[in-house]
């Protein structure tokens, strides 16, 4: 039976990572970093130790349940107040996992351990296939004899600045693709020649800095081809429901947040000799946001459950989770800004910029529409076999 109960180890969990963001995160050096457009060395180091401490030696791969790393992610980003890159690493490893042979996904995880850094960003977005990934036009080809990559990739988190990338890419040897266009994961250095970067300028989350990727007959390795598993876009389809999940924790922990910010500011700032909690406008503000903030929880626990119990409707809850999160937690943020005035729009309060963090995520991930796309046939399903029962 679904239960919002936290386990004792859940609960020590949240403690330990709360205890590490109270610390770290103080909201001058979260400014600070989304200046510098990361964090520094020992942060990220901090992060992997405390991560990997809770590792059970029986527990599979990089630890931690789903439910743990959701509750890890919520609870670090309502410390920090901003999209930290950990959803994005945690994201990026269970697609390697999934897709790379055992010693190059081992590799990487010990590189992540003792450094906190991802050796790797993942591409996989271009130009003119973002939604539509299955119209992906980057490609390979073999031309005499040598397996050639071309094509080009856009909003690639780190892809500037990471030794390797990610990159997903049509593979045109393959002669029967089937359903699905025949897709291939490559791990490739990011210094081959053909291989261009350009910054793209975000206007948020700034602390995973975006890049646009050119490959111009880049010559490939037949060993940079990751083929641990098969499954295609069939299972980078199912992959993506842990970046949604991800990305649904850290909406929240923003969102409270931005909460915790409004409470305490609307408790302190006086107006027409009042403090300005005790005006009904206000007050119904406070109470939406709150009311928002219980059902974000909610469907982010429920989707969560949903995946951890493999149920039936597992796609369906997790395509209304992202639908319902992000927008919910934009509009927290928002409400956030309008009651802290002016204040609310400036680079003073960080409520401003937890509402570009939040935003971002309409888009990231999969955007709000999409997830009405991938939603409404299953729910037209889901009704048509409640009929027949
Ligand atoms: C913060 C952030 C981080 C990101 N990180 C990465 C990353 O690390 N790696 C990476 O590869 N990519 C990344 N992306 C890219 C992201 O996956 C794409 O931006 C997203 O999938 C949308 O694609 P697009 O931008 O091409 O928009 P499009 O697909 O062109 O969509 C444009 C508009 O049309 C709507 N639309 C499209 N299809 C439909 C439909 N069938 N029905 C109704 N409406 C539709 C969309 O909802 C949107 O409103 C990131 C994006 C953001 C914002």
């Amino acid at each position: 039976m679904f239960s919002f109960a936290l386990s004792p180890e859940q609960q020590r969990l949240i403690a330990a990572f709360r205890n590490f963001g109270e610390t770290v995160f103080t909201p001058e050096r979260v400014f600070q970093w989304k200046r510098d457009q990361g964090l520094p060395d020992d942060v990220v180091k901090g992060f992997t130790d405390l991560y990997f401490s809770f590792e059970s030696p029986t527990e599979q791969t990089f630890a931690h349940n789903i439910m743990s790393q959701t509750l890890i992610l919520e609870e670090l980003s309502r410390c920090a107040g901003a999209t930290l890159p950990f959803q994005n690493d945690l994201f990026n490893l269970q697609i390697m996992n999934w897709f790379a042979e055992s010693t190059t996904f081992s590799d990487a995880l010990e590189f992540y351990r003792r450094t906190g850094r991802l050796m790797f960003s993942f591409a996989i977005s271009e130009p003119t296939a973002g939604s539509d990934s299955m119209g992906m036009q980057t490609f390979t080809k073999t031309v005499d004899g040598k397996i050639i990559l071309n094509g080009r990739k856009n909003y690639v988190n780190n892809g500037e600045y990471s030794p390797n990338i990610l990159v997903a890419a049509i593979d045109k040897d393959e002669e029967t693709p089937g359903k699905y266009p025949a897709l291939a994961f490559w791990l490739i250095p990011r210094n081959l020649h053909g291989i261009r970067a350009y910054p793209i300028n975000k206007i948020g989350q700034s602390m995973l800095p975006f890049a646009s990727l050119s490959f111009e007959d880049v010559e490939l390795k037949p060993e940079y081809r990751l083929s641990g598993n098969e499954g295609g876009f069939r299972q980078l389809f199912r992959l993506l429901e842990f970046g949604r999940v991800f990305i649904c924790a850290s909406s929240v922990g923003m969102a409270q947040a931005a909460m915790e910010d409004a409470v305490a500011h609307a408790r302190n700032r006086t107006a027409f000799g009042t403090p300005i909690s005790q005006f009904q406008q206000i007050e119904q503000l406070l109470t939406d946001m709150e009311v928002s903030l219980y059902n974000m929880r909610m469907m982010l626990y429920r989707a969560v459950w949903d995946i951890e119990n493999d149920a039936s409707n597992k796609r369906l809850s997790v395509a209304l989770m992202k639908r319902y999160i992000p927008k919910a937690a934009t509009e927290v943020a928002s409400n956030a800004m309008q009651i802290l005035g002016g204040l609310g729009y400036t680079e003073d309060s960080r409520v401003s910029s937890i509402w570009e963090d939040c935003r971002g995520n309409q888009i990231a991930q999969g955007t709000d529409q999409i997830m009405v796309y991938i939603s409404a046939p299953l729910i037209m399903e889901k009704y048509e076999k409640e009929d027949v029962q």
